[in-house]
């Protein structure tokens, strides 16, 4: 049947895309961003503007090298990806062409957006333990991971992960260098086990009771949460969440973000794209489609797993504080032996 349909449907394909590219503007986006929300998110903006979106997907830092090497002849517009250190390793290389917008300066807090890049929807990383190995009230704060009451318990991902880097950076900005270090000797000394895989896999091993607590970004504990499989739901059973940090500065939130690149050709569709992303239709869509929470504060996001998770104290550390650490956070795990 499948046989039938293709080439019943090739020649239109090829009709309607010769249609198209003769009157409509173009924008050609290198996303990191892969998931089904999202097509609804471009097939609106393409309706509102007529402006088709040309799309390359790959791993992060897989597009950020493929700019890289295409240089000045590189034909993206924009570049979508996740996490503030990759924004700023992308900011860093010189990437980014400043974007002035009053929309996005308007919808879009301060803290979670530079002159260069914006942020469009915030993860917390948390804590989460094994209900029947550690107790809520003994790991409230990241710092309680260091202590000595969690020897054997703790485990992690590689300390060279965007994601710990980020939460490095912010411990780093709230503690100084030196506390920030030994936090991380202390954790490094409480390891049930040497760093592996990726957070998914530490949330299994704190179901399995390998481990009894350990860190994660939220929209993965919101993906079992709202998984067809029964395995992943009773992985959830097992396991507490908190968020850190409540009573001081807060739970760690990185986010998902983007900008126009120096070398766009299509510098105003980029921009306006930029602004969509930010309008409330696109917020609840791009938030959605990987469980996280919008940037802008009037909208909600419609996402059962979110809602259960309940409200908490995010840090309000501005995300290019997190890029700027990025560097001292790495020496720091390596000197705390953190791999
Ligand atoms: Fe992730």
């Amino acid at each position: 049947m499948k046989r039938l349909i293709i080439p019943l449907l090739a020649p239109l394909a090829l009709l309607a895309t010769a249609a198209t590219s003769v009157s409509a503007e173009e924008l050609n986006l290198y996303s990191a961003r892969h998931y089904q929300t999202d097509e609804a998110l471009y097939a609106n903006f393409t309706k509102q503007t007529g402006i088709r979106i040309n799309r390359i997907e790959a791993k992060e830092d897989e597009l950020l090298e493929r700019i890289r090497n295409e240089g000045a002849a590189s034909p993206a517009d924009i570049f979508i990806t996740v996490d503030a250190a990759r924004l700023a390793k992308a900011d860093e290389l010189g990437l980014f062409a400043p974007v002035k917008s009053k929309v996005l300066e308007s919808r879009i807090p301060a803290n979670l957006r530079s002159a260069d890049w914006f942020a469009f929807s915030t993860r917390a990383r948390v804590i989460i333990h094994n209900k029947d190995a550690v107790k809520s009230a003994d790991v409230q704060d990241y710092e309680d991971l260091a202590k000595p009451a969690m020897k054997g318990k703790v485990c992690m991902r590689s300390g060279s992960h965007p994601y710990n880097l980020s939460l490095m950076s912010a411990l780093i900005a709230h503690l100084g260098e030196q506390k920030a270090e030994e936090w991380a000797k202390g954790v490094v000394a409480n390891f049930a086990r040497a760093p592996k895989g990726g957070d998914t896999d530490q949330i299994k091993a704190v179901a399995a009771g390998e481990c009894g607590v350990a860190v994660s970004n939220t929209y993965y504990l919101a993906r079992l949460m709202r998984s067809d499989k029964p395995e992943d739901r009773k992985v959830m059973e097992k396991i507490a969440i908190v968020w850190p940090n409540q009573k001081s500065f807060g739970a760690h939130i990185n986010i998902s973000g983007g900008g126009m690149l120096k070398t766009a050709q299509h510098k105003e569709a980029a921009v306006k794209f930029l602004e969509y992303l930010a309008s409330d239709e696109a917020q609840g869509y791009f938030a959605d489609g990987n469980n996280e929470w919008p940037v802008v504060s009037s909208v909600a996001a419609k996402n059962p797993a979110l809602e259960a998770m309940g409200k908490f104290r995010a840090d309000a550390l501005p995300v290019a504080t997190l890029a700027k650490n990025t560097a001292i956070a790495q020496k720091v795990y390596d000197r705390a032996g953190w791999r």
